[in-house]
């Protein structure tokens, strides 16, 4: 029987290609649309805001994409990730499943984000370009981006969510320290941040909202300044893919297959790039192996929003994506897993949901952060709050599995440490945490809060 419990790769078994999923998904992606005009974007309206190496990503149906090796050459700091196999954890639910888990937190900034941030800081330097402007919700892509932009000598300005902004100063002194700019959203500093503020001066802020402070200065820069977007679009989730390739192979290594992946959602990153190489193997090789995102139910995008055409933003200035949907004008309560508060889901990750080919399921907070402390204590190891929901739904599939006395192979991302996110640690401890949901009247009313789009117009 095989008894290791660490998977570890060499510098050499870094993947030197990402993998793109749209090379073998049967769902043709949808038209991405123009805010006001609503109908499909041309490439020059996107690269008022990202790089044309990155826009190539974007529509690129070519299932291998070549890394650059500027780009390796710093993933080597941090990658190969560990997998581990969760001995303890498993011996803690007495479960005959085997946990494995892919950790990156392992990355210097404490999450996966960095596998894009490092791309996307790249392909805009040597596209000439001197200057970002992000946001950030809990402040783990800021942290990456920050880091990033650190590393290839670029400026990097970062519109923080307000309520994290509060909840956890220590990452904006990270940010700093690397060397950005740190807003509290809304801000004075942008038309949409000053119209919020005058609606409602105590606005706790959203990551749709943030969205449009950044895109609004990257599009008013008269091209100086891009904008970078840390989860949701498609080349993101290509970058992330390095993840589920190095699990393949480390999964060989320990002579087992998963019969579950689990990913947190937010907006869909960190489970695509665990999952969506899994999924190939599914559609090309016959694999069966079951794909499951998870949501916060404060945010059920997947589970209880619209598969519908919507915008990226609340202020209504990001592309218009056919997504799952609450609406861009969700205000998400202030749960401490800020990364899962997003509206919206990325839309590879919508429709290949939509067709089947994934799972999904909502889970409350305090189960979630129980059974992130059972991890940390069996394994040793602070999960990061949204890590949680994919710990807890692990757990799940390991009681379900002693229940009907089954050894299943289970495989989920620790997509980040939460060694900045004591403060909703204590908050959990003096069970300060409370659950929410979305009310049944505001899921009903998520189609009026829509945008009107002509279907003909967009088919021709
Ligand atoms: C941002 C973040 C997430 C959620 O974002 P995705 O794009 O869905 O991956 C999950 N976990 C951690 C640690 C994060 O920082």
């Amino acid at each position: 029987m095989n008894q290791k419990t660490r998977f570890t790769l060499t510098e050499n078994d870094i993947p030197k290609q990402w993998y793109n999923i749209n090379g073998d998904s049967p769902i043709p992606p949808a038209p991405v649309l123009h805010p006001v005009t609503k109908e499909p974007v041309t490439p020059e309206f996107l690269s008022v805001l990202f790089p044309m190496a990155l826009i190539e990503q974007e529509i690129s149906s070519d299932r291998f994409i070549d890394i650059p090796e500027e780009v390796q050459d710093v993933y080597k700091l941090y990658r190969p990730t560990p997998l581990i196999r969760a001995y303890r954890l498993e011996k803690a639910l007495g479960t005959p499943a085997h946990i494995y888990y892919k950790y990156e937190g392992t990355s210097p900034s404490g999450s996966h984000k960095i596998n894009t941030a490092i791309a996307q800081a790249y392909y805009n330097k040597i596209s000439g370009i001197e200057s970002l402007t992000t946001e950030t919700g809990a402040g783990q892509w800021g942290s990456a981006l920050s880091i990033a932009c650190s590393f290839y000598d670029m400026a990097l300005d970062v519109y923080m969510v307000k309520c994290s902004y509060q909840q956890k100063p220590y990452r904006r002194i990270l940010m700093e320290t690397f060397g950005a700019n740190c807003f509290a959203s809304p801000t004075d500093r942008t038309d949409t941040g000053r119209a919020m503020l005058a609606e409602d001066p105590d606005c706790p802020g959203s990551l749709g909202l943030a969205i449009s402070e950044a895109v609004e200065v990257a599009a008013k820069s008269n091209g100086k300044i891009k904008y970078s977007l840390g989860s949701v679009l498609h080349h993101v989730l290509i970058h992330q893919s390095v993840i589920g390739e190095e699990c393949l192979k480390q999964m060989d290594m320990a002579d087992e297959y998963p019969d579950v992946v689990i990913g947190c959602v937010g907006g869909g990153s960190n489970f695509s790039g665990i999952a969506f190489p899994f999924l190939r193997e599914n559609l090309r090789n016959g694999m069966k192996t079951r794909l499951v995102a998870v949501e916060p139910t404060a945010a059920p995008t997947l589970t209880r929003g619209l598969y519908s055409f919507d915008y990226g933003d609340t202020g209504k200035m990001a592309p218009i994506v056919k997504m799952h949907t609450l609406g861009h004008s969700f205000i998400p309560a202030p749960i401490h897993a800020g990364g899962l508060r997003y509206h919206g889901m990325a839309p590879t990750v919508s429709s290949l949901y939509d067709a089947g080919y994934i799972d999904a399921v909502a889970l409350p907070q305090i189960r979630a952060f129980q059974a992130g402390q059972l991890f940390a204590k069996s394994e040793g190891i602070l999960p990061a709050p949204e890590s949680n929901h994919a710990i807890c739904a692990a757990v799940d599939e390991a009681l379900d599995a002693k229940e009907k006395g089954e050894k299943r192979v289970i495989l989920f991302n620790l997509s980040g440490h939460g060694h900045f996110d004591l403060a909703a640690y204590q908050a959990y401890m003096q069970e300060d945490l409370e659950d929410f949901a979305c009310t049944d009247e505001y899921i009903q009313s998520i189609p009026d809060r829509l945008p009107q789009i002509d279907l003909d117009k967009i088919a021709a």
